[in-house]
């Protein structure tokens, strides 16, 4: 008996027998710390060799020991070191970033340009780099850690929002390309992710407002966001994993909002 659908397509991909990523080879940037490190963690777990890359060649050394994976020590603001890097990857996640908060009037130019260097600059030549690779193969996974920032704005945040709205054309543009040989490209979208750096900032302005740190997260960060709770980072690099898996090969060129409702707000 038929439901009156067509049949299953021919070229419907079969699922992989282990987890989502087996045989794959990931490479991870700022693989050593937060989100990075949690998506290596994820990654290896689901099957893949993961190439752990880094400024913090410490941070590097520890998380690829632990995943059974390999160390780059290298400073993605510069462009000769991206050309060291692996070419031959499977999924590549553009995760590495930093932040500077400062009014526009005061934002440091030299600041700015290594910000876009690490954040935009560094995912173009990374992609450039391994995507040949990828269509060679006709599979690719492209995940691109954005943020709310790359579809909102914040005050005294140019540099930052200015990067991840420009990681989002990015991506677009690599799906488009990416889609007749396999490859999909999407950003995730985290709200604030329970990082060292955000509880620093929970600690900083409780002590400046003098309230509570549970007051600072609920009326300050996430005074738009209805779910009143950081995101952990292994809740990220579960959305990372199943965008990289065997389920996903029809959603691309997408942003995937992390984000506890605060887009919809
Ligand atoms: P993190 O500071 O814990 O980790 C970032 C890693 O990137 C660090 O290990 C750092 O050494 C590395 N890195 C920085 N500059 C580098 C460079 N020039 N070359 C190589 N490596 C470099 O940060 P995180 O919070 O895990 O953030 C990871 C990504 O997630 C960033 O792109 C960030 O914008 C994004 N994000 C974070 C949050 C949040 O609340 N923490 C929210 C949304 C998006």
């Amino acid at each position: 008996m038929t439901n009156g659908f067509p049949p299953a397509s021919p070229s419907r991909p079969a699922r992989s027998p282990g987890g989502g990523a087996d045989g794959r080879t990931a490479l991870v940037t700022g693989g050593g710390s937060g989100i990075g490190r949690a998506c290596a963690r994820a990654l290896a777990d689901a099957g893949a060799f993961v190439h752990v890359v880094d400024l913090d060649a410490e941070a590097a050394k520890t998380v690829a020991g632990e995943v059974g994976g390999q160390a780059h020590a290298v400073d993605l603001a510069d462009p000769e070191a991206v050309d060291g890097l692996p070419a031959a990857v499977d999924i590549l996640v553009n995760n590495a970033g930093i932040q500077h908060v400062a009014p526009i009037t005061e934002f440091p130019p030299e600041t700015f340009v290594r910000i876009q260097q690490v954040m935009v600059t560094a995912p173009f030549l990374l992609m450039r780099r391994v995507l040949p690779h990828m269509y060679a193969g006709g599979w690719g996974r492209v995940v691109n850690v954005s943020s709310v920032h790359g579809l909102r704005a914040s005050a005294y945040k140019s540099a930052y929002v200015a990067a991840k709205h420009a990681l989002e054309g990015l991506s677009k543009v690599a799906a488009l390309e990416g889609a007749p040989h396999g490859v999909t490209s999407n950003c995730v979208n985290p709200g604030y992710v329970r990082t060292p750096l955000v509880e620093g900032q929970l600690r900083d302005q409780a002590a400046a407002h003098g309230i509570a740190p549970e007051q600072v997260l609920s009326e300050v960060l996430l005074a738009r966001t209805p779910v009143k709770r950081l995101i952990e980072p292994e809740e990220v690099a579960a959305a990372v994993v199943w965008l990289c898996g065997p389920d996903t090969g029809f959603v691309t060129g997408t942003s995937l909002s992390l984000d506890g409702g605060w887009t919809a707000n």
